[in-house]
């Protein structure tokens, strides 16, 4: 039995810590321990997932204009989704034999640059033509992550959701607009952390309220205001009086809100439904370690996790995840209407089995250093073998990666067991999200090996400024829709600011129908104000804040436990017996 090791990560050069259950996977599902630690496991993988930064493009085969993760001057020959799927081109024209004695990873990027792309990565999506990273979308605009939505607009991770607006994380909401967090709720307005609340505006860790604005930790409760209770007329009134359709209204309530967050009670993670669990936002789970935004059902035996749709079992590092099990440095990998198995450093694959080192493969099994393969079985860069040459390839291939290791422009090593080097990414560093969850600036990006993106210039003509528009919704008319309306942010404070914003005739009719101020920042600063929300995917070693006597303890609580709340973080941080003794 292998114990406790500590290694110096050859990225950051910290120290981390591989236990015994971790040796334990990696021999299972037969790779090396990693050489990276966990946070720089995760940062280079999110330097392949190009999610939100969009450019207009043309398919390379039939000429169509299209919309794409994809720059035009960038290094890849992109197609549209018609083109991609069509038996007009054929992967497999593409093998090569591999060379023994050239570097594995340097024939590998060769292949994976050659190949078409597909301009998005969105399936069975109708009228929906800018979502990416997400499944079964209808009539959605700008959606990245996440499936089966329908009428939504400006949302990442969020599932069967309808007739919304601007959400992150959410599950199941209708008619809703600028919630992070919250499941199975209909008129939600400005939430986090609710769960089955409807007819609300700005709750934090509510269940089952309604009509409740400004409200923190209740449950089952309607017509409170800032945790008052209130009757029903009393409660009108003061919903009239606050005018929702006032920007000016609302921001001062905003405000408000913020101070009632700041004295609310925060339960050390959010867990529903989970046992013997660490990490945070996770559901129907159990035995998840370090794992981060786990919805569906039955997660279990996992570590190192991020962003699963539904139910991840017995799987190590990996982003993105629809259903899957036995996955391993993988992103954005299975797909919930098959079975999906025994992954390692892919991304982007689905419905397949024994798949390594491989991108955009289907229904297959049995691959390496594959490409854009469907219905395939043992092939290696695009190249047939039998089952026996496969297999005997197989080791002369690891034992190559080896022996001729790629080594990258600052010296990093990738032998077999390491995801890609980022630099075989398509993208530069500020196009992916590793830069939403790992901020650089450029000089540290380059620093570090990555590229970078210029931003481009915007010389917008602005047809209005934001103090120029009307404070209420009903002194606005149909008309603004398509004019270019000046960011609040104006470009200056942030670099992910897009300076100006459009808003379309559904999305002003929506801020119409549910009496809603028209926003005043580009929906790129409306994302990084929901991203800013949520706390970031690590654990800090803390004890339980509270201080009043309960029956486990008298004066301070000595519970200690792992909590996403870092410790200069302004929230009270409780652990389950005291949440549960104030709250549940
Ligand atoms: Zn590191
Ligand atoms: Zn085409
Ligand atoms: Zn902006
Ligand atoms: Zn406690
Ligand atoms: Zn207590």
């Amino acid at each position: 039995m292998i114990g406790t090791e500590k290694k110096v990560c050859q990225n950051c050069h910290s120290e981390f810590t591989i236990e015994p259950d971790d040796f334990a996977f990696y021999e299972k599902i037969k790779v090396p321990p990693p050489t990276f630690c966990p946070d720089c496991r995760l940062q280079r993988k999110l330097t392949f997932r190009n999610e939100r930064t969009l450019y207009k493009n043309k398919c390379k085969k039939c000429g169509k204009d299209l919309i794409s993760m994809y720059r035009e001057d960038g290094p890849m020959t992109v197609y549209c989704r018609d083109c991609w799927y069509s038996d007009s081109w054929n992967p497999m024209k593409y093998g090569q034999e591999i060379d023994f004695s050239q570097n594995f990873s340097v024939q590998f990027k060769e292949l994976f640059h050659s190949l078409p792309v597909v301009n998005l990565w969105a399936v069975q999506s109708v009228n929906s033509e800018y979502t990416n990273f997400s499944s079964q979308e209808k009539n959605s605009y700008l959606i990245f992550g996440g499936k089966i939505n329908e009428n939504l607009r400006y949302s990442n991770n969020t599932s069967l959701a309808k007739d919304s607006q601007d959400l992150f994380n959410c599950t199941k909401l209708e008619l809703s607009y600028e919630n992070v967090q919250c499941n199975n709720s209909q008129r939600l307005f400005f939430s986090k952390y609710c769960e089955n609340c409807s007819d609300s505006y700005f709750l934090y860790d509510c269940r089952n309220c309604i009509n409740c604005f400004g409200c923190t930790n209740l449950r089952n409760k309607q017509n409170c205001f800032f945790n008052q209770q209130l009757t029903k007329e009393e409660y009108k009134k003061r919903l009239q009086d606050v005018d929702s359709g006032s920007f000016k209204n609302l921001a001062g309530n905003f405000e408000k809100f913020n101070n009632a967050y700041n004295k609310a009670i925060h339960k050390y993670a959010q867990f529903i439904n989970t046992n013997n669990c660490t990490g945070n936002n996770m559901r129907n789970a159990r035995d998840c370690k370090m794992c981060f935004d786990i919805f569906g059902t039955n997660s279990e035996d996992s570590k190192y996790i991020e962003w699963v749709v539904d139910g991840v079992k017995d799987s190590y590092d990996s982003y993105g995840m629809p259903r899957a099990e036995r996955i391993y440095e993988a992103l954005a990998t299975g797909f919930d209407m098959m079975e999906n198995s025994d992954y390692a450093f892919t991304i982007f694959a689905r419905g397949s089995k024994d798949v390594r080192y491989s991108i955009n493969c289907s229904a297959s099994h049995d691959l390496f250093g594959c490409v854009g393969l469907d219905k395939k079985e043992y092939c290696i860069l695009n190249k047939q073998y039998t089952k026996e040459e496969y297999e005997d390839f197989l080791l002369k291939i690891i034992e190559h990666m080896n022996s001729m290791p790629y080594v990258d422009s600052k010296g990093r090593v990738y032998r077999y067991g390491e995801f890609f080097p980022t630099e075989i990414s398509p993208f530069a560093y500020n196009e992916t999200i590793a830069q939403e969850y790992f901020p650089l600036i450029k000089e540290q990006a380059e620093e570090r090996g990555y590229k970078w993106k210029e931003n481009d210039v915007k010389n917008y003509k602005i047809d209005l400024k934001t103090e120029d528009l009307p404070d209420h919704i009903d002194d606005i008319d149909e008309s603004i829709a398509g004019k270019v309306i000046e960011c609040a942010h104006k470009g200056e404070c942030k670099e992910q600011c897009s300076s100006a914003f459009k808003i379309i005739k559904e999305e002003f009719q929506f801020y119409k129908k549910l009496k809603l101020p028209m926003p005043r920042l580009c929906p790129n600063c409306r994302h990084y104000n929901r991203l800013a929300q949520r706390t970031p995917f690590k654990l800090w070693h803390r004890q339980c804040m509270c201080n009043k006597d309960h029956p486990h303890h008298k004066g301070k609580c000595s519970n200690e436990f792992e909590t996403s709340y870092a410790p200069d973080r302004p929230e009270i941080v409780y652990c389950e017996q005291c949440y549960n003794a104030e709250i549940a």
